[in-house]
């Protein structure tokens, strides 16, 4: 009998998790052991039992066998928050396809040695009316700094504040603060000297009556709770329909029934009135993740967390790796945003993730969206999740007025600018009225999809259903199925010489805007003027204090703040992301025009939006003209569905890296005639080459495989990880994307 052994993680927090020993496997082991489990090893000269845990396993053996120790057994009656993250990591491997390394890494703090971290905290010394008094002296000498603090300290805040969050979020610089504790507004104090969390429970500071809508919520939930039951559940509701105030409520009645909550919110969403909210309820009982915390900081939240310090995380989807001894609810704000699908390897979405973590914690999940994902609804509509709808808004204001306006029409009649006859109106009218307006570019996704400027018409697979990407200046390519054909000469639907993708940037709308209207003041917000710290802060809150007549930009303008001044939103081509060459298209260009729309009339003035395009009889874009999301759901399932697409099938894509293009396209092909002998029930599409065909001097392939069980696609990732792994070649890599958010 062959003889297997087990490469062996020991004691993952003070080891470098690279560091594995390798340990034979006794007989008894042989059929149950797996990559994840847990187990006895006699370790050092002693033989001293300790636990280990196996990261991977094989036939082949690393070092003199003679000397190879043997397991003890498995590890027994530990259900501590380690062996949880190890076996939430096992499931990562299995389920995504990664090594066990990569999966325990994205799932382990890496241990970083901090010294006694001091955690400032500001509290507020002063009532609203004194507070107000020295806003208005600060207005009065124009000291923007003092402006923005005494502003958020008037309007949203109580109770305790992390210092790093007004320094960071609100972008206070430290002088200010300095300067404010000397007038006696706040004080500031390190996190030692206060120990007592704010009165979380207590029905004190405004206390908000929910909703019949929001109140059935969180009666359903925590009714089943406490019956000891879990589910997962969507609310559905417009933005300002109260969805955070549910989530805060739940977060309470949880963190008093001794439980912990993860809050995943995306990101660029992570504004600051939503985190003060959050402060004022839960204190320094709360804590907050995201990407400008250093590794230091990140692993002393996670033992703060370990340790019972805090009872709340807020974050990204890294948060969803908290190490809690007892999460009881995982919220999930914005469930259909792209950023919580994870770009590296494991490639986890923290949507399925998030339900393995209440899984193993014993947890309930809820999700909430203005437009759900289509998974989301999807599983909704099964019952698998419980569904709840928030219809009403209740901060008031009105939903905008939308008119959509005919690209083809304007070119027939001589405009050829960016700015169509109705958008140049409105604008006109807004900087008369001395109000704001915002011009959004939905780019996302774009990737030089060819259509007509006369008819609209866009070049589309006939297999796929999804956009040509121009490829190579004389061709067109699908990404799915690798299908290619030469770029026309003329449209074949109008014959029109007009044949283009779209090619304007931020910069070409700001300079054209100018043009037109000399003297206007803008704000640009893109990848280019964000790249700094603070710099996105510091856009938005120049907006805020009307120091620009005009925000352009991208999709990164439609989350955050509110700005009460701004009527009128214009979408400059909402084709861009309509010509995206993935099957999400359809869907992303409906949740980003809704969310474009939504921006105007936010106060007290009624807002307008337009929304331009090439084809405005698309059902994306009639939807969101509408705000009408189950409309366009109905649509946009029925394209999945005759597509094959997901949600009503799934998805894998496994992507083949090379640095020799000969020797990737081997692969590619190999795999993919491996997958087709061995595959039944599922389709097969490409190799192709990626919609990025070469990035870096690396070459990219893809081979999309299509079926109704994820199961079996998870099965195929297995047969490809165990063909791959006989010709290791270190010059070609492999990676797998289930359900993939973007064409590869
Ligand atoms: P969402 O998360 O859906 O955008 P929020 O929870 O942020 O909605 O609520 C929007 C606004 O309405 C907030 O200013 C909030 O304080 C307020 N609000 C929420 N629930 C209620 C309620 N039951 N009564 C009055 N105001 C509420
Ligand atoms: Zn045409
Ligand atoms: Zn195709």
């Amino acid at each position: 009998m062959k003889e297997l052994y087990a490469d062996i993680i020991v004691d993952i927090s003070h080891e470098k998790l690279d560091k594995t020993f390798q340990y034979r496997v006794p007989e008894k082991l042989m059929e149950v052991l797996e990559p994840g489990m847990c187990v006895q090893i006699p370790f050092g000269k002693g033989n001293r039992l300790i636990q280990g845990y196996v990261v991977a396993m094989t036939f082949e053996c690393s070092f003199d066998p003679q000397k190879m120790k043997e397991i003890a057994g498995l590890a027994t009656g530990e259900a501590d928050v380690t062996h949880r993250m190890i076996a939430l990591a096992a499931w990562m491997r299995k389920q995504y396809g990664s090594t066990m390394i990569q999966s325990l890494k994205t799932v382990l703090p890496a241990r970083h040695t901090v010294g006694k971290l001091e955690h400032k905290y500001v509290e507020v010394l002063m009532n609203k009316e004194e507070l107000r008094s020295l806003l208005g002296e600060s207005i009065r000498k124009k000291q923007a700094g003092r402006i923005r603090l005494l502003t958020a300290l008037v309007e949203d805040m109580d109770g305790i504040i992390p210092l790093s969050f007004l320094t960071g979020k609100l972008n206070i610089a430290p002088a200010t603060v300095t300067s404010l504790c000397r007038d006696g507004a706040i004080r500031v104090f390190a996190s030692e000297s206060y120990r007592n969390p704010v009165k979380c429970d207590s029905a004190g500071h405004r206390e908000i009556s929910l909703s019949e809508e929001q109140k059935l919520v969180v009666k359903t939930v925590l009714e089943e709770f406490d019956a000891g039951k879990r589910g997962t559940y969507l609310v559905h509701g417009i933005t300002g329909s109260g969805k955070t105030q549910v989530y805060i409520r739940l977060a309470e009645a949880i963190v008093a029934r001794g439980k912990q909550v993860i809050v995943l919110i995306p990101e660029i969403a992570l504004t600051y009135q939503t985190l003060l909210r959050f402060y004022s309820r839960f204190g320094d009982r709360v804590s907050v993740l995201n990407s400008t915390l250093s590794p230091g900081e990140r692993y002393d939240q996670c033992e703060r967390a370990k340790n019972g310090e805090i009872d709340v995380i807020i974050g990204p989807r890294s948060a969803l790796f908290t190490p809690f001894p007892n999460v009881g609810l995982i919220v999930m704000d914005e469930e259909h945003e792209g950023s919580y699908k994870s770009e590296s390897m494991p490639k986890y979405h923290a949507r399925e993730t998030a339900l393995e973590v209440a899984r193993l914690h014993n947890a309930s999940v809820v999700l909430g969206s203005a437009t759900p994902s289509m998974e989301a609804y999807y599983r909704a509509l099964k019952g698998e999740y419980r569904l709840f709808t928030l219809t009403k808004r209740l901060t008031g204001g009105c939903i905008p007025q939308v008119s959509i306006v005919d690209l083809r029409e304007e070119l027939k009649s001589g405009n050829r600018s960016i700015f169509s006859r109705k958008l140049q109106d409105l604008l006109t009218d807004r900087l008369q009225k001395g109000q704001q307006s915002i011009l959004f570019l939905n780019r996302r996704g774009y990737a030089g999809f060819v259509s007509c400027r006369a008819c609209g018409e866009v070049m589309k697979c006939p297999h796929c259903d999804v956009s040509l990407s121009e490829h190579f200046g004389e061709q067109m390519v699908c990404h799915y199925c690798g299908y290619t054909t030469r770029k026309p000469a003329a449209c074949p639907k109008c014959g029109s010489k007009y044949l283009l993708g779209f090619r304007a940037g931020t910069q070409q709308i700001e300079e054209k805007l100018k043009e037109i209207y000399p003297g206007i003041r803008t704000l640009r917000m893109d990848g280019d003027t964000t790249k700094k710290k603070g710099s996105y802060e510091a856009i938005l809150s120049d907006f805020a204090e009307g120091k620009a007549d005009v925000l352009i930009g991208t999709q990164m303008i439609v989350k955050g703040h509110d700005f009460p001044n701004v009527t009128l939103v214009g979408v400059l081509a909402a084709d861009i992301s309509l010509g995206a060459n993935d099957y999400r298209s359809g869907e992303r260009t409906f949740q980003l025009l809704t969310q474009a729309v939504g921006r105007a009339g936010r106060g007290e003035l009624p807002g307008e939006a337009v929304i331009q395009t090439y084809q405005p009889e698309h059902y994306a874009v009639l939807h969101a003209a509408a705000q009408d999301y189950v409309a366009f759901y109905e649509e946009e399932i029925l394209y999945r569905e005759l597509g094959g697409y997901p949600p009503a099938a799934h998805m894998l894509a496994i992507q083949i890296f090379a640095q020799d293009m000969r020797e990737g396209e081997q692969v590619a092909n190999r795999l993919a005639e491996i997958v087709k002998r061995g595959s039944v029930n599922l389709r097969v599409l490409g190799p192709a080459p990626a919609s990025i065909g070469k990035i870096n001097d690396v070459y990219r392939f893809v081979i999309y495989v299509k079926g109704n069980d994820s199961d079996e696609l998870v099965r195929v990732k297995d047969v490809c990880e165990m063909n791959f792994d006989e010709q290791l070649s270190p010059r070609v890599q492999l990676q797998f994307d289930f359900d993939p958010m973007n064409c590869m």
